[in-house]
């Protein structure tokens, strides 16, 4: 039995399963289809980091989607940076999605004008049951949105959890942010409580309109203290401080009390974990904790902490209430994915991991070329110890099936 031939035979089968798609960014299908497309929508996510490490300025990528530039320019000014990211993971993605919905195998200087067509044609309310329900066959895809707009069954919400600090730049708490929670910017907050009393019925509320879930990240968070919350609040209150830095005793204790008010409602507690930023701070090892204060917390680790591969591996490994997914990971690295889970096989009960999440936004059409990735990746898993003589062609693909559909129907409590 060749490798190849076992894992192309899986790959068959598992393209008949229904999937449960573990995370997303998608907003409301009218965001999509009210966005002027082409070539370059296929490049509005996670390649935007590929091409600004390749060398591309800020500028020149935000120009890439304004359309007020001819296209033929922006192609000219884009194309010496795809030629260097174009045979990575992120831009696997984008070419599998081209060849499927529009037709070309490749984006070249001889198809990047009729696909920008082939793309504006097709951007036509339907896309996402085009795209997710026939040609993902994905039953529902979870995703991060604070607000009860998505108005389909195809996406099922998980809330962000409050940030308290103001962004990317300015990593502070203030009394601003504190005040005015974008959770809730009417709520009166005069006091700790009072805002903790707007995080429980935002948590409550969100949990009545079917979200299943809150995301949160895994930053250092010190053991909650009451004591040292009231006083970093009342601080920001009276004016005594400005800002605080971004880890502070507020939001230890809030966030500690979100998960509460979370697990309360049965809602799973998303956590990105790993690669984004300055990733030294998102280690999942920060988790540790809250998994031990949690005890009837469900958290669900995602991207296997990236690069702390085998830190959020362990953490599936010792503690019940975490669930491994693998959402973004197959395309961060195919290799890393596969090697991951692999591992995880040898590490973790199966009814533990999660094999697919897409995590885009705008580009719904590269949800297909990530699951394309991913229903590999598994298969190659699989295939080896098929080939090994270590499970049959059906365990195998029970497990996939559990991977891909039964996991997280369980975790998330989904109603399909
Ligand atoms: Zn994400």
């Amino acid at each position: 039995m060749q490798l190849d031939d076992v894992a192309r035979s899986l790959v068959q089968v598992i393209e008949g399963f229904e999937i449960i798609d573990c995370h997303e960014h998608l907003g409301p299908e009218k965001v999509r289809t009210e966005t002027p497309v082409d070539v370059f929508t296929l490049f509005s996510h996670y390649t935007r980091g590929d091409l600004l490490v390749a060398g591309m300025t800020e500028a020149g990528y935000d120009a890439l989607f304004d359309q007020r530039i001819p296209l033929e320019r922006r192609w000219t000014m884009f194309k010496p940076y795809w030629d260097q990211i174009r045979w990575g993971s992120y831009a696997r993605a984008a070419l599998l999605a081209a060849e499927k919905f529009y037709g070309y195998s490749d984006i070249n200087d001889e198809t990047y004008r009729p696909l920008s067509e082939a793309i504006q044609k097709a951007n036509t309310p339907g896309i996402y049951e085009r795209v997710l329900r026939d040609a993902c066959n994905i039953r529902t895809a979870i995703t991060i949105r604070g607000s009860d707009d998505l108005d389909t069954p195809l996406l099922t919400r998980v809330v962000p959890l409050p940030r308290l600090h103001v962004d990317p730049e300015h990593r502070v708490t203030t009394w601003e942010i504190v005040s005015r929670p974008e959770f809730d910017p009417e709520a009166t907050i005069r006091s700790l409580d009072d805002y903790l009393d707007a995080l429980q019925r935002y948590v409550v509320r969100a949990k009545q309109e079917g979200a299943v879930g809150v995301k949160m990240v895994s930053n250092s968070y010190e053991p909650p203290n009451r004591k040292e919350a009231v006083a970093a609040f009342e601080s920001l209150r009276s004016g005594a401080e400005t800002d605080l830095p971004e880890l502070n005793p507020l939001r230890d204790y809030v966030t500690d009390r979100a998960i509460a008010y979370a697990t309360e409602q049965d809602m799973v507690i998303a956590v990105h974990t790993g690669y984004w930023g300055d990733f030294r701070t998102l280690d999942p090892l920060h988790m540790i904790p809250l998994l031990q204060r949690h005890p009837k917390a469900r958290f669900d680790i995602f991207h296997l902490g990236y690069p702390y591969v085998r830190d959020a591996l362990m953490l599936g490994k010792g503690f019940p209430n975490v669930w491994l997914n693998l959402c973004w990971t197959h395309i961060i690295s195919q290799r890393f994915a596969v090697a991951a889970l692999d591992e995880a096989v040898d590490l973790v009960p199966m009814n533990k991991l999660l094999a697919f999440g897409a995590d885009y936004g705008l580009p719904v059409e590269k949800v297909y070329g990530h699951l394309v990735m991913a229903r590999e990746d598994v298969a190659e898993v699989l295939a080896r110890r098929i080939v090994a003589k270590q499970m049959s062609e059906s365990q195998a693909l029970e497990l996939a099936r559990k991977w891909f559909w039964e996991n997280p129907i369980e975790l998330y409590r989904l109603k399909v």
